[in-house]
């Protein structure tokens, strides 16, 4: 019995070292589908060559205000930015999105004032919702020497999840947010199947990392799901009394394909 058992244990490992010595680097090698080439930007924050540009600094013509799609009263766009004008409030995308890659750049003014969330308050809606506190923000807001909520500073995911770091740039320096957003999944009962997600990058810096959303980001109570599709980006104009912020260079690559 002894026997027939160490037989059998000598010939699985043959076996085994045949089996070892057949396999090729080829085995694990694959050739399609075949990445598409995609030209990258002549230098960091250019857009790629598969990038919808959202804002190249000439025109609004990819935004609509969020309280009324029609109406021309918008933001106020000269010398290459956008500045916020908080009289006509938010802007969206005309488009919406599910999962992306976006690229965006802002300012925040030099003679900046106030504190706490009243300096330079704007912010990112990865999603637009028309409800509730209007989807999930990513927080735009000067700390660089300006302390708040940690959970509410810039970098933020709006009262869900601090910076890993605060790299906020001076005013008066142009800053970038480099964000890769995973939509949450809903069942047809409304439930959440999956959750939202999000990286971030500040000024090239990771301070997001495949955060897991509880919900939306309201300003009072909890976070929560409500089913959604496809959605606009929306940026914020806070009704906070400092400067208006400027954007630039906004272009986002759609996931979803
Ligand atoms: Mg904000």
């Amino acid at each position: 019995m002894k026997q027939s058992l160490l037989f059998t244990a000598i010939l699985a490992c043959s076996l085994f070292s045949i089996k070892a010595q057949t396999a090729k680097p080829e085995d694990t090698e694959y050739y399609t589908p075949v990445p598409k080439i995609v030209t990258p930007g002549n230098s960091a924050g250019q857009p790629p060559s598969d990038a919808l540009v959202l804002f190249d600094g000439t025109n609004l013509d990819q935004w609509v205000a969020t309280k009324d799609s029609t109406s021309p009263k918008k933001w106020t766009v000269a010398n290459g930015m956008m500045t916020v004008n908080k009289a006509n409030g938010d802007l969206q995308t005309k488009r919406s999105f599910t999962d992306f890659q976006l690229h965006i750049e802002y300012r925040i003014p030099e003679n900046i004032t106030g504190s706490g969330q009243a300096r330079g308050n704007s912010g990112i809606f990865l999603a637009a919702l028309p409800w509730g506190p209007g989807g999930y923000e990513l927080q735009v807001l000067d700390n660089y020497n300006n302390s708040t909520y940690v959970n509410g500073q810039a970098g933020s995911m709006y009262k869900q999840t601090p910076p890993l770091v605060n790299a906020c740039r001076k005013p008066g320096e142009w800053q970038t947010y480099d964000v890769v957003w995973t939509a949450p999944r809903f069942n047809d009962d409304g439930s959440v199947k999956s959750p939202a997600r999000v990286t971030v990058l500040h000024n090239g810096v990771l301070v997001q990392n495949n955060t897991e959303l509880k919900g939306d980001t309201p300003y009072i109570g909890q976070p929560g799901y409500r089913k959604h599709g496809a959605e606009p980006i929306k940026l914020q104009a806070h009704g906070d009394k400092s400067e208006p912020i400027s954007y630039r260079n906004i272009w986002v690559r759609e996931l979803n394909q």
